[in-house]
């Protein structure tokens, strides 16, 4: 088996600082897909990056920054949960910001995270005299050890591959979870499929959403009704996990499928008719051949 690295990094940054232009200079070669999707979600995925050597999947972690202001501990630890599961975070910096308090404020939240953290320091374009840089990357590295640090332009796409590279070497061996091609060619039954995960993730326990994968068996248009019929199913590992995304009287999977299909209809412009059903499929996750069928893999051993 040629060596695969795959896995998920984790973004951190406060407004501003140049997440959305980093990751459209790191996408550019090779763009698979970005989401237009509402935060609702723990893992929304910004974008994934592929190449013959890895794949990267960038998630967002909301959270951490708006909590200052609203003070909402549950927020703080859904961006925690979300920072858990990555295999590495990257803690986006601005050079050029007046004020450190947001970003010491991150670092406070990520005290007792174990993940590798690499800092980047952004927009180093924009410094006049670059002997700044030196105290300013001693400021971070007094407030927590990083993985590396690596200092960027976003915009100019200087450090941007010493970066990506950074971030490759804390990603696990193993095979994509996302297949190379069927995200770019079939972003529509990608995004859907990534919808109604997102609402299992939200709506059930914390057992359930890893032992979560969903396929779309149907995607078809009925421009007479201005309606698209989609069908997908909900494949989970054990029946006691079936039986919480059905939830009472099927009442889970009713408000699952309630949710999705407003995304997806605000996501499509038309009107949706979504069939959702759930299987179980003892250990998916160990099986390679299953894994090919559902075109993904997810973290194991969370
Ligand atoms: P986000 O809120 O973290 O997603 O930040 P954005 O990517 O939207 O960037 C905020 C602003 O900073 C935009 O005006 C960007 O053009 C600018 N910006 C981002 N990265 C850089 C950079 O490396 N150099 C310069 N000069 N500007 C940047
Ligand atoms: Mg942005």
């Amino acid at each position: 088996m040629s060596s695969v690295r795959s896995g998920f990094v984790g973004l951190v940054g406060a407004p501003n600082v140049g997440k959305s232009t980093l990751m459209n200079q790191i996408l550019k070669q090779k763009i698979s897909i970005t989401c237009p999707k509402p935060q609702t979600t723990r893992n929304r995925i910004l974008g994934i990056y592929n190449t013959s050597r890895c794949q990267m999947i960038f998630v967002d972690t909301p959270g951490i920054h708006r909590a200052r202001d609203t003070f909402n501990k549950i927020l703080v630890e859904t961006a925690l949960a979300t920072l858990s599961d990555v295999d590495v975070v990257a803690f986006i910096t601005d050079v050029t910001a007046r004020s450190m308090d947001l970003d010491r404020f991150a670092v406070q939240c990520m005290e007792k995270l174990t993940t590798p953290v690499v800092l980047v320091l952004n927009k180093v374009d924009l410094l006049k005299d670059k002997a700044t840089l030196l105290p300013l990357m001693q400021r971070y590295t007094a407030m927590r050890p990083f993985a590396a640090v690596v200092p960027v332009s976003a915009l100019t796409g200087d450090g941007v591959m010493e970066l990506v590279g950074e971030l490759e070497k804390r990603l696990p061996e193993g095979p994509r979870y996302y297949p190379e091609d069927a995200v770019t060619d079939q972003p529509e039954r990608f995004l859907v499929a990534e919808i109604v995960r997102e609402k299992v993730f939200h709506l059930t326990e914390e057992e359930v959403p890893y032992a979560t994968a969903v396929t779309v068996e149907a995607f078809r248009e009925d421009p007479e009704k201005n309606l698209i019929r989609i069908e997908a199913t909900i494949h989970v590992e054990r029946d006691s996990q079936k039986g919480i995304v059905i939830g009472k009287g099927g009442a889970r999977l009713k408000e699952i499928g309630r949710q999705a299909r407003e995304d997806m209809e605000r996501l499509l412009g038309c009107r949706v008719y979504l069939g959702l059903y759930v299987r179980v499929q003892k250990n998916w996750r160990q099986d390679r051949r299953v894994l090919g069928e559902f075109g993904y893999r997810l973290p194991q051993g969370t």
